[in-house]
């Protein structure tokens, strides 16, 4: 019987799901997300044949009890029959992990020590973790990182200009999206054939949002570093910003810590500037100038940021855009390529309209547009390291 592999991706109040099975583990049989965990819980879920549909109790309050009432869905439908491992999203591997890791107790207890540096996403990542162990023991599970594949950059990209003995405390640069370049790094001999070594810069403007600077398809350097704030504008985060301005709301406005973290996570970004949405999509069909000057920023920020990595990189052979932005929106994508001419970028609109894979005209640079899969990721390092006779 074919064999599978449960990949998961849990945040605060959802769990995204795929299963892969078939040759190398690289077909996607199926995939969902249960969404609303602790008020309204949602369930959806796709296979090649269209929507599934599963019927859940209104209220699933916590991991344990959507993952419980999950398995009882797969496995009740069939979905499910002969499991070989499941593997995580894990945003922090902090600088032991460069790779992924087939998970036991030992290890499970080392990346619990890293909630600090990640507390809004590893607590909710290992949550899921300790709850399968709970509910099947017996099944191997795999955390995979975002922060892995940035483990190589030079010192000097990883570095912070705070007194030395901080770094030993972990304060230093991280980078994240990780699982989402390696996919893309993956793909570039393909897009690019011999210059998939050159300097590349990749952009996944998602709801989250960052950009990786790679040489040899390995990251030399990323605009977000010890947290998921840094860098570019996002749908609700605010991205870079003087830390003055902390200083300033703690002082002057005596702002509480949860209302600031609130601010700079939830409540920033596209979000916060066109006090209109978050979503991309509603704001380029809006006519509101509140929307325009919040596109206008990302746009400006992202621009800013690519220069940064430029820089970094002593020039450009490709921008590549990926995430549910940088592969939808051709809007986005022209107005960033028609800021970087300097660079060596000039756009083909009508390429660029399609989301074609090149959307430039030739030059010095390309750019490109590739559909990341993180879950794919997942699934090919959960299988590595957990069926290596695949
Ligand atoms: P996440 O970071 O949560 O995985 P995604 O990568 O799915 O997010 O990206 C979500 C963003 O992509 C939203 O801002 C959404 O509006 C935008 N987006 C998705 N499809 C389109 C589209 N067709 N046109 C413009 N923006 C889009």
């Amino acid at each position: 019987m074919t064999r599978q592999i449960l990949v998961l991706n849990a945040g605060s109040s959802s769990i995204k799901f795929a299963i892969f099975d078939g040759p190398q583990f690289a077909r996607r049989a199926l995939h969902g997300m249960i969404s609303g965990l602790g008020s309204q819980a949602l369930f959806s879920a796709r296979n090649h044949d269209g929507p599934l549909t599963g019927v859940m109790p209104a209220a699933l309050h916590n991991h344990e009890s959507a993952l419980a009432w999950l398995f009882d869905w797969l496995e009740a439908g069939g979905h499910a029959r002969n499991l070989a491992a499941a593997g995580h999203r894990v945003v922090h591997g902090g600088t032991a992990h460069d790779a992924p890791v087939l998970l036991d107790a030992a290890t499970l207890q080392a990346l619990r020590t890293l909630i600090p540096l990640a507390p809004l996403h590893q607590p909710h990542n290992l949550a899921a973790i300790e709850a399968l162990a709970g509910l099947r023991p017996a099944l191997p599970q795999v955390a995979c990182f975002d922060t892995a594949f940035h483990c190589g950059q030079p010192a000097v990209a990883q570095a912070l200009a705070l007194p030395r003995e901080m770094t030993a405390q972990g304060l230093r640069r991280y980078g994240f999206h990780g699982l989402s370049y390696e996919y893309v790094a993956g793909r570039l001999p393909e897009v690019l054939g011999a210059r998939a070594g050159g300097r590349i810069i990749v952009a996944h403007l998602g709801n989250g949002a960052s950009m990786c600077a790679m040489r040899e398809q390995r990251s030399v350097a990323s605009s977000m570093g010890f947290s998921t704030l840094e860098g570019l504008m996002m749908g609700t985060r605010c991205g870079s910003i003087d830390p003055g301005v902390l200083l300033h709301l703690l002082r002057e406005q005596a702002i509480a810590l949860d209302e600031l973290e609130d601010l700079l996570y939830r409540r920033s970004g596209l979000l916060g500037v066109s006090a209109i949405s978050n979503d991309m999509r509603t704001l380029l069909a809006s006519s509101d100038p509140r929307a325009v000057e919040a596109i206008e920023l990302f746009v400006y920020r992202a621009v800013q940021e690519t220069g940064a990595l430029a820089a970094a990189l002593e020039g450009l052979d490709a921008l590549v855009f990926t995430g549910g932005i940088g592969e939808n929106a051709a809007a986005v994508r022209a107005m960033i390529c028609a800021k970087l001419g300097w660079l060596g970028i000039t756009l083909d609109v009508g390429a660029n309209t399609r989301n074609a894979s090149c959307i430039t005209q030739p030059g010095a640079a390309s750019a490109h547009v590739i559909a990341t899969d993180e879950e794919a990721v997942i699934a090919a390092h959960t299988a590595r390291l957990v069926v290596p006779d695949k």
